[in-house]
């Protein structure tokens, strides 16, 4: 970062939004941003107020509660604050907090902790005078907040009157069970209406308005967890039996709760909650730790913001907020251009990442993502991160829009852009050196032809010296011309001869993957190999034919057809042919059946045995056909850990499924010979 007035002025940029956020959060129940957004945002004002304490401030979002009361509402005083509460996000965080509590109040040893769940509603405090319900209001900014005494009337799980009658204040939740919120939100299309951004803003969109009416139709429920004040009875000394009193009294109290003892204890209520959302009827943001005993908790008090004995366990967020330091543009295989963005390193999901992919020109141009700019990444499944949007709040002043290039940054040669596609292409083919780069590659691997040690540097050296400029060279190589190479000696010459001159017996499915024909990937080549068995075959077959082959469709057909139809692959195969390459698909045993001729498997989740692929290739040699839909065609799914919608519907269909070790027993009962 630049200098001190840049940090001034980025403490006064994060300070403006997080105040915009806020409203649009707690007044008007609609955010435009995600929860882990605001919270990264909020994060990094908070490192920077610490780092330059001049210019912290009392009303900094960092130090108040978030939220107003709304001018439509009565309000509602409280004299003592409705607060919010400090953040954790790591076990080892829990320890380190527990331990500094553990001095505040000069107690050795561990502490008993009341762990519950983290409800995603909006707080209601709850006023009850000898049992009956009196009053019921949010929470606002903590001081002041909105009655809304005839909503809360309207849900049911709050009890017009306790089973005894005392005279007491409760904290809780209210919230939208998920169900709800789907069904809400799908009526809510059908009318034309806005649908609600999540659970949490449905809930306070269903309470914070002046129709009780409306709250009643939404089917609102709620969790209580706190006695803020009570009289007429004793109150419970620590938070647990503060739950139980709740609960008995009438009041709904949601029923993970645990006491935790131990760290252990600790760890095991958040991988129980941090990989169990799902089987949950609403959402939690993450789960709250409450030191156990109410007289130690009196010790400790509360900032302006938080009280000292609790603290939220935030799950790990899946954005993250960083900086663009550059866009490059990289030149696939196929000629696609992609943009991708080079980030200031930062944690998402418990890994550093410093790239993010941009996908293609409209998303760029859509994200308008321009070189200093501040940007949200996210994780998707296993994928690599994208960016998900552009902080403009927080742009530097001199930037421009990023301009996609006309000319290919690899060759210089003319972009197209498919009709059709949001793709950019290269389209000096072959000639374009990022792609025979790539195709090389591509054709050396361990999935293709496997011609070890032709990895990226080889393929490097070998187009820098001239020896290669197109995939039927490298069957012209021998040692001592790569013996020329910079860096080869006599034995790594020898040994990357031999393993070329090894691949040239490659079965045909690999020879075809190899040639990285567009929408052929490793499953089609087998599939096309096995069914055409000779290079000679497959030319020469017209659309029909491909097309009646299963599992290959129409777009695959057609991608075939045209490569076959190009003068220069067809020069090249002639040239691989002539180099002695093999142009043929193995027959398992010629004349033989095999035990698996006619059957399909489908595979799902990963097994640990052995790579998925290794598992494919053995009921492919067996004779077993290995898709990727389930059907009533199906033999049998094979399942490994974290198996998905195929297990499930492989059960519907009743199909035979067999887990990892069933089908390892199963594989040795059959005959070996193949
Ligand atoms: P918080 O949500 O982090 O924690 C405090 C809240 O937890 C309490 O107010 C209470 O309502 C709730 N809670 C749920 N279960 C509880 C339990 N068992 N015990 C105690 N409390 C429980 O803090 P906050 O100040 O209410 O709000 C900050 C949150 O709101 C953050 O998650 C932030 O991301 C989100 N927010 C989002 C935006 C946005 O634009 N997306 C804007 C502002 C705030």
């Amino acid at each position: 970062m630049g200098g001190h007035d840049d940090i001034k002025e980025r403490i006064d940029a994060l300070r403006w939004l997080l105040q915009k956020y806020r409203h649009q959060y707690y007044v008007e129940d609609a955010p435009s941003i995600t929860d882990a957004e605001y919270d990264q945002l909020t994060h990094e004002l908070e490192a920077l107020e610490q780092q330059y304490p001049e210019w912290a401030t009392e009303s900094s979002p960092t130090r108040t509660v978030g939220g107003e009361a709304a001018p439509e509402f009565t309000t509602v005083r409280y004299d003592k604050p409705v607060l919010s509460l400090g953040n954790l996000h790591s076990l080892e965080e829990f320890q380190d907090y527990a331990a500094r509590v553990s001095q505040w109040l000069q107690i050795p040893g561990p502490l008993d902790w009341t762990m519950e769940l983290k409800i995603d509603g909006l707080s209601v405090i709850l006023d009850y005078v000898e049992g009956q319900l009196i009053r019921a209001a949010t929470r606002g900014d903590g001081s002041v907040g909105e009655d809304v005494t005839a909503n809360v009337r309207e849900i049911r799980a709050i009890p017009a009157r306790l089973t005894v009658p005392v005279t007491a204040q409760f904290r809780g939740e209210v919230y939208l069970p998920r169900s709800r919120f789907d069904e809400l939100n799908r009526v809510r299309e059908e009318q034309g209406l806005v649908p609600f951004a999540n659970p949490r803003n449905a809930a306070a969109g269903s309470l914070r308005q002046l129709d009780p009416l409306v709250t009643r139709e939404r089917g609102l429920q709620a969790f209580v967890y706190e006695i803020r004040r009570l009289s007429g009875a004793e109150r419970p000394e620590r938070q647990s039996l503060a739950l139980e009193q709740i609960a008995a009294w009438g009041l709904p109290v949601e029923p993970h709760w645990r006491v935790a003892e131990t760290v252990a204890d600790v760890q095991q209520f958040i991988e129980m909650f941090e990989t169990r959302r799902e089987p949950l009827d609403f959402d939690i943001d993450g789960l709250v730790f409450k030191l156990d005993r109410v007289d130690w908790q009196d010790q400790l008090g509360a900032t302006a913001k938080t009280p000292r004995w609790a603290m939220a366990y935030k799950f790990p967020p899946e954005e993250a907020l960083t900086r663009v330091r550059d866009i490059v543009i990289s030149v696939g295989r196929t000629g696609t251009l992609t943009p991708t963005a080079e980030l200031d390193p930062v944690l998402l999901a418990g890994t550093r990442v410093s790239r993010a992919s941009l996908h293609n020109e409209d998303i760029l141009r859509d994200l308008d993502v321009r070189i200093g700019d501040s940007v949200f990444v996210r994780k998707a499944g296993e994928i690599i991160p994208e960016v998900v949007r552009v902080e403009t709040a927080l742009r530097p002043p001199d930037t421009r829009p990023f301009l996609f290039p006309a000319q290919c940054p690899a060759c210089g040669g003319p972009v197209m852009r498919v009709p059709g596609e949001s793709a950019h292409r290269c389209t000096a083919g072959l000639s374009c050196p990022a792609q025979l780069r790539e195709s090389l590659i591509h054709f050396a691997s361990r999935d293709a032809m496997d011609i070890e040690g032709m990895g990226e540097k080889t393929v490097d050296l070998l187009l820098a010296s001239g020896l290669v400029a197109s995939i039927a060279d490298i069957y012209r190589l021998d040692a001592e011309r790569l013996l020329t190479l910079p860096r080869f000696a006599k034995l790594s010459a020898e040994k990357l001869a031999f393993a070329i001159d090894l691949s040239k017996g490659q079965p045909l499915a690999r020879l075809i993957y190899g040639l990285g024909i567009r929408f052929v990937g490793e499953r089609g080549a087998l599939t096309l190999a096995e069914h055409f068995r000779t290079m000679e075959a497959l030319e020469s077959a017209g659309l029909e034919a491909l097309t009646a082959v299963p599992d290959i469709g129409p777009r695959t057909a057609e991608s075939v057809m045209q490569f076959f139809s190009a003068e220069v692959n067809r020069s090249i195969l002639a040239q691989l042919r002539d180099l002695g390459v093999n142009m043929e698909q193995p027959m398992a045993v010629s004349g033989r059946t095999r035990p698996l001729d006619g059957q399909t498997f489908v595979l799902t989740g990963t097994l640990e045995s052995m790579p998925r692929k290794a598992a494919e290739e053995r009921l492919t040699a067996l004779g077993g056909r290995v898709s990727s839909a389930v059907s009533q065609q199906t033999t049998a799914v094979i399942y490994g850990e974290k198996a998905g919608s195929k297990l499930q519907k492989a059960e519907q269909l009743g199909i035979l499924r067999m887990d990892e070790q069933e089908f390892l027993a199963w594989l040795s009962n059959l005959p070996g010979d193949f």
